[in-house]
């Protein structure tokens, strides 16, 4: 049932003195209208966490549906405590230099955090909102279309990852059509499908994949994949 809730995705960002770090969250929403306030679920064991606890201040940049999986990959499954996430990433510096990520993003929101909720692995937010700029037109990228039509996958850290049901008996194909999946993040290459946003057309297989392809969705290199 809980696959039936729909959700945005969406980067939020924060700083702690001179750090600066963001990552993906599909829990945004608006809590009241007068005034102005979100809230936004994350979980502890991320940089940026640590950061909104620090500094009480975050951004929310609402994704565009033509966002590339390499930046998603990079914000959803990468953490800050590995690379720089925002060194190549376009942004700008908002209220008490927190920074807002511009590239991909629709439109912007920034806020103070006002009050915040213990829920076990996550922490609740609710953010006063002091900022809001609509920086183009487009479509607002969804889970279901990210997780439908992108194909992507949802990390164990997210507020509304469930376990996969693993009781299907694995099928064996050829290996043409077999199916590989990243060791990393869980993506899946479908021979039939092939990558068409990094020009890979449908129908080549795995092993006919340039030895320097990765993972659309977090970097990984091919050596990185597993059979299906
Ligand atoms: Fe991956």
């Amino acid at each position: 049932m809980f696959h039936l809730l729909s959700y945005g995705l969406y980067v939020i960002a924060s700083k702690s003195a001179k750090k600066i770090n963001g990552c993906i969250v599909n829990t945004v929403f608006q809590v009241t209208a007068f005034p102005p306030r979100i809230a936004v679920s994350v979980n502890k064991e991320n940089l940026t966490h640590e950061y909104i606890t620090k500094s009480g201040v975050f951004s929310v940049s609402i994704l565009s549906e033509d966002t590339p999986m390499k930046f998603i990959g990079l914000f959803g499954f990468q953490s800050g405590r590995d690379v720089d996430k925002l060194c190549d990433v376009k942004l700008i510096k908002g209220i008490e230099d927190c920074p807002v990520i511009t590239e991909n993003s629709l439109g912007i929101l920034e806020a103070k955090v006002i009050n915040q909720v213990d829920i076990g692995t996550h922490t609740l937010f609710v953010g006063e909102v002091m900022h809001g700029k609509r920086l183009r037109e487009g479509k607002p990228l969804t889970y279901e279309y990210y997780q439908q039509v992108k194909q992507g996958k949802t990390p164990k850290r997210a507020a509304t990852y469930t376990a996969p049901i693993s009781d299907v008996a694995p099928v064996i194909k050829d290996s043409a059509s077999q199916e590989y999946q990243c060791d990393v993040c869980g993506w899946v290459y479908n021979p039939a499908v092939g990558d068409p946003e990094n020009e890979i057309p449908p129908g080549t297989s795995f092993t006919d994949l340039p030895d320097d392809w990765t993972c659309p969705l977090c970097g990984a290199s091919k050596s990185q994949f597993s059979p299906k």
